[in-house]
């Protein structure tokens, strides 16, 4: 079985790691925004509307102003729009409460640099936090996605019972040395994206080809 370690030493280089997400943002507020909008969609997708939106809406204040059909008028395109509008103006709402709601370039008060407190916030489950955390903060946490869900298991570093993003997650966390939680999320969501797809993985342009052993290698 290729280990984390063969896969963490060779794959970061073929990737590009000055880019902490593939999703447009314009400040912590709309990247938030960017995730929300990203469930069972793609980052393509997303960024197709994002610029538009954030630039009438960068901040919590904005957003409010834009009010919540003004939202939907710029997500409709994605999938389960109504519910991520909803989302999208209670976090606008809550973060009202808070210092910072109109600047542009807007931060999360450190209180909020917390997982669990970032999931009291509304629309901010798990994976949503988790990648805040680790993008906005480079905090260990493993977002799982489809990608890392997938190939978690190609690799045979999780088992079948991991049948869930969060147990999926505590497995890969005790499995892959601590000196890579920063970036098993990134490294492995584009790896994924690109190169270890679903469907006819590209083998043949992956870096640890020589070393894998997942039963669907195509070389
Ligand atoms: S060799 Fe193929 S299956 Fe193995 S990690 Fe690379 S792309 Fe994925």
């Amino acid at each position: 079985m290729m280990t984390p370690d063969q896969y963490f030493t060779a794959v970061p280089a073929t990737v590009d790691m000055n880019i902490r997400s593939e999703l447009y943002s314009t400040n912590e507020f709309t990247f938030a925004v960017a995730v929300i909008l990203s469930a069972q969609a793609t980052d393509k997708k997303v960024n197709e509307v994002t610029p538009d939106l954030f630039r009438v809406a960068p901040t919590p204040a904005k957003m409010i102003a834009l009010g919540e059909d003004g939202l939907k008028a710029h997500i409709k395109v994605l999938s389960f729009f109504n519910n991520k509008a909803k989302s999208i103006m209670g976090l606008a709402a809550r973060l009202m409460d808070e210092e910072g709601a109109t600047n542009t370039d807007y931060k999360f008060p450190a209180k909020f640099h917390d997982r669990d407190a970032l999931m009291k916030l509304p629309g901010i489950g798990q994976k949503t936090a988790n990648v805040i955390m680790n993008v906005l903060w480079g905090a260990p946490n493993i977002g799982v996605d489809t990608h890392v869900f997938r190939n978690a298991h190609r690799y045979g570093w999780v088992g079948d019972d991991a049948n869930t993003p969060e147990k999926v997650e505590a497995a890969l966390l005790s499995k892959i040395p601590a000196k890579y939680h920063g970036i098993v999320n990134h490294v492995m969501v584009l790896h994924g994206r690109y190169i270890c797809r679903a469907l006819r993985p590209k083998c043949a342009d992956c870096p640890v080809a020589h070393i894998c052993t997942a039963p669907d290698k195509t070389v």
